[in-house]
């Protein structure tokens, strides 16, 4: 049996782990596999994808800015990339391409299970109303919070996800500098890629409730500029997330090959690496 080929698609692609991951997950597996980050134009990602499928390719992750149009793209969905209206891992489904989202469980599976947070009955602030946000709505409204608040930049899009996601659960949208009228939130998550140039929204501590714990998508080095304010203004728990990175990767080579990686020890080792980069 031949190298089974897979990639990420994006767009910057650079920084991505993704390689480093699935190379980890098939040492453990014993899979032969190789898993390459691409760099793809804005205007070429329907090609690309064509092409790679054509050329014998048997899976894709999808992640900035493309996670929308790999749902266009895709003839055959999975129910949860349905509700996001995004999907970020593809395969070959006979003439067409299956589209599934995985985003959301990695959340999910880092919050609850890796650290342990509780969501049931908690009061959630979700920064962000883009592309990740939209695909981590359906998991988080499913762990039954006693409400979900999604403040962003333009309120509109806060809005329409708040609309779109009404019938799982009680969903308010806010602009981002709103805020300071909240009652205090057990849950928040920065879904914003400010924390990508450094920056954070400004939010009042007053959000902050007992016991709050704090979670930033973006991963780095250093703490983001969001998990600063959340340690500086007492926050309970704080976490980056590279644990989620680590698992919505497992879900995608689950969706591959049949076959659930450990995280932990991939979690630990990018952990060491991001230290000592
Ligand atoms: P999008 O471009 O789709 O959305 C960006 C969001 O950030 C929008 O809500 C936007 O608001 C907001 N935003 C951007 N800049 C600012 C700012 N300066 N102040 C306040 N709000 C701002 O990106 P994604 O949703 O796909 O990704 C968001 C982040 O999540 C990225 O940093 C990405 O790296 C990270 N991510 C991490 C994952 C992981 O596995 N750890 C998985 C997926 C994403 P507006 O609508 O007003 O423009």
């Amino acid at each position: 049996v031949g190298q089974r080929k897979y990639a990420v698609f994006g767009n910057p692609i650079k920084q991505s782990r993704s390689p480093f991951i699935h190379a980890e997950f098939a040492k453990q597996t014993g899979i032969s596999l190789q898993y390459r980050a691409i760099r793809v134009e804005l205007d070429d990602f329907d090609r690309s994808v064509t092409d790679f499928f054509k050329a014998g390719g048997s899976g894709l992750n999808v992640t900035v800015p493309f996670k929308e149009q790999a749902y266009q793209l895709a003839s055959r969905h999975s129910a949860r990339a349905v509700r996001a209206k995004a999907c970020n891992t593809l395969k070959p489904d006979g003439d067409g391409v299956y589209g599934d989202n995985t985003d959301g469980i990695g959340l999910i599976r880092d919050m609850v299970a890796n650290h342990g947070w509780n969501l049931r009955g908690a009061r959630v602030l979700l920064l962000g109303a883009g592309g990740a946000a939209r695909g981590v709505m359906e998991p988080l409204l499913r762990e039954s919070p006693e409400c979900l608040v999604v403040a962003n930049r333009t309120l509109a899009k806060a809005e329409t996800l708040a609309q779109e996601f009404a019938d799982l659960g009680k969903v308010w949208a806010r602009g981002l500098t709103d805020l300071s009228a909240e009652l205090a939130f057990d849950v928040i998550i920065n879904a914003t890629s400010a924390g990508l140039k450094g920056e954070t929204p400004d939010l009042p501590d007053s959000l902050l409730g007992d016991r709050c714990c704090c979670y930033d998508m973006v991963y780095g080095a250093e703490p983001t500029a969001f998990m600063r304010w959340a340690a500086e203004n007492a926050a309970w728990a704080v976490s980056d997330g590279l644990g989620m990175l680590v698992e919505q990767a497992a879900e995608s080579f689950y969706i591959w090959h049949q076959e659930r990686p450990d995280t932990a020890s991939v979690i630990n080792h990018l952990r060491g690496s991001l230290a000592a980069a």
